[in-house]
């Protein structure tokens, strides 16, 4: 038994199955296509879809497509696609809450003949006063008692676009007095003459989320129907309604704490304003926390789902420590990414007592401790790059890298010793002249004194240049749009670097796009999925070298 211990909601469904409440467990994803997807959701993927493998059930993918106004075929195809990308797969065809409008309607119209629902025509300020408040009960809307004859008409003028929008609402008749405020004749159907991208003009009235999201999941045969924390409030009224249609089948609803991480904002609405107003180069720039911006940044679906694990399914909201999703991607590939050089700030190093006319191949593995990924070629010449910070003209016994009149192993290749430097006009290092330590590829130099410490470094006449983006985080600030902080003017000023002239070794040209790499010494690093071309090569910078989550 692979039971997790952290999930409370694998625990009841195998308690449903065990004693017979469920004989298949049937879940769905429901997402609204106003957006791209976020790391919140996926979690809710990897849980739902998850669920349905654990319990060799079904899941589907339901895009929840009720508020025509934020919607487009654009997040459609997103969501489908970073669905797949995590590596799930829905059961049957996508669904659409839409293909069931009609159905909903009957259902209306059902609700209204046998008296529980009516059509109201309080303005959203009047039927703001008239709802009352946490403490005082709401008051009956003049309207409530209209006839079933004269609700049915209205509903039908309603949905044939006789009215303008906002004029009316069809309200449940429920319980104005009621403490949960979602149980106050709560409105089932608006007026919204807008074209809806899968069902064009033929509807002019949508279902509220509350109206359709059960009812869906009844005509669709889901068993448990898990969302988050903040509608368990609407599950007294998720259950009214199912008590009052004629439905064929029992969903039961189920909440779990939504995922929060510090540094970040996840809600939609926000990402597409970072978007919209330019703040980042679109939905999956690498440094939003979309599924497909994460994606573009070098995460891979197996760090993801492996993330989603280890922060397990509570009752409770928290915030979890980004650090610990960057600990698993970095601990993925870490095992997974194969090595290479790269010079992020290129110093020229010329080696006095090497041939001009030289090339050594050197051969470095790939990886420490995975002898089956292989090794590679590294060209060495006698005109090297290694980076700017590795080089001092004097330093102290901390500084184990290159310094004047001292030693240094090129990593996988030399030990050089530093001679003298070429200095510009305004006193700037432009070169460093070194001599190579004969006889020390995989040796010790033969005079004993030994390098201090090693270094990365890419052949200047073989190697080639490449477009290197820096990232950091998004957000300085650790709760950007928590209370009252405006997420907007916490955006950190210098979240991208961009590094035109990086100098990487040779054979990364042909990376494929989406391939991760360690730098040595740098990070990981993932060849742009979108930019990258042997003749122009572009990586992203995933993560650095160094963990700062521990549990
Ligand atoms: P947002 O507030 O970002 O728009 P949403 O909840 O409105 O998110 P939906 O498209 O309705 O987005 O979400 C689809 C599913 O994903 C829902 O079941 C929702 O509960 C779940 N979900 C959304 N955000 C999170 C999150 N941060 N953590 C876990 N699940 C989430
Ligand atoms: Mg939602
Ligand atoms: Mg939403």
């Amino acid at each position: 038994d692979n039971k997790p211990a952290n999930n409370f909601l694998h625990a009841i469904i195998a308690d449903d199955l065990a004693a017979g409440r469920v004989t298949e467990v049937v879940t769905r994803f429901p997402p609204e296509p106003n957006g791209y997807l976020h790391v919140g959701h996926a979690k809710s993927i990897c849980l739902n879809f998850g669920l349905a493998e654990a319990f060799n059930g079904r899941c589907n993918l339901r895009f929840d497509d009720t508020n025509p106004a934020k919607e487009s075929p654009e997040f459609v195809a997103s969501i489908q696609e970073d669905v797949r990308w995590l590596g799930f797969e829905w059961h049957d065809e996508v669904r659409y809450a839409s293909s069931y409008f009609q159905q909903l309607y009957d259902w209306a119209q059902h609700l209204v003949r046998e008296g529980n629902a009516y059509v109201c025509d309080l303005n959203a300020d009047q039927a703001r006063e008239y709802r009352g408040t946490l403490t005082e009960p709401g008051v009956n809307s003049p309207y409530r008692d209209r006839s079933v004859e004269e609700n049915l008409d209205l509903l039908e003028r309603m949905k044939a676009g006789e009215f303008e929008d906002g004029s009316r609402v069809l309200r449940a008749k429920i319980d104005m007095a009621s403490p949960n405020m979602n149980m106050r004749d709560p409105i089932l159907y608006r007026i919204r003459k807008i074209e809806h991208h899968q069902t064009g003009n033929d509807w002019c009235i949508y279902p509220t989320y509350d109206f359709a999201h059960g009812q869906e999941d009844a005509i669709e045969g889901i068993t448990h129907s898990i969302c988050t924390l903040e509608f368990e409030d609407h599950r007294p009224l998720y259950n009214w309604l199912l008590d009052h249609l004629p439905v064929p089948s029992r969903p039961r609803q189920y909440e779990f704490g939504r995922l929060n991480l510090n540094y970040t904002v996840t809600s939609k609405r926000k990402l597409k304003q970072l978007v919209d107003e330019g703040v980042v180069d679109g939905w999956d720039d690498p440094r939003m926390p979309t599924i497909s911006g994460l994606r573009r940044r070098g995460y891979t679906a197996r760090s993801l789902r492996k993330f989603c694990d280890m922060i397990g399914v509570t009752r409770s909201d928290g915030v979890v420590d980004v650090a610990m999703m960057e600990h698993a991607i970095r601990d993925d590939l870490n095992e997974n990414a194969p090595r290479a050089m790269c010079v992020l700030r290129p110093l020229k190093v010329v080696l006095s007592n090497y041939p001009e006319d030289k090339t050594e191949y050197l051969s470095a593995p790939c990886h420490p401790s995975r002898e089956e990924l292989g090794v590679r070629e590294l060209a060495f010449t006698r005109e090297l790059y290694i980076d700017a910070e590795d080089f001092r003209e004097e330093a102290n016994k901390k500084f184990k890298r290159l310094v004047l009149g001292k030693r240094v192993r090129l990593r996988n290749a030399y030990v050089i010793e530093a001679e003298s430097v070429l200095k510009d006009e305004a006193g700037e290092i432009v070169e460093v002249q070194a001599k190579v330590i004969p006889n020390t590829v995989g040796n010790d130099p033969e005079d004993g004194i030994k390098a201090k410490g090693v270094i990365q470094w890419v052949s200047a006449t073989e190697g080639r240049r490449a477009t290197v983006r820096l990232y950091d985080r998004l957000f300085s600030h650790e709760a950007p749009d928590k209370g009252d902080n405006d997420f907007m003017a916490l955006v950190n000023p210098n979240s991208l670097e961009l590094i035109e002239g990086a100098w990487i070794e040779a054979g990364l040209v042909n990376a494929q796009p989406e391939q991760s790499f360690q730098f040595e010494r740098e990070g990981y690093f993932v060849a742009d999925r979108h930019e990258h071309r042997p003749e122009a090569p572009v990586f992203n910078m995933t993560i650095g070298l160094r963990d700062s989550w521990n549990n």
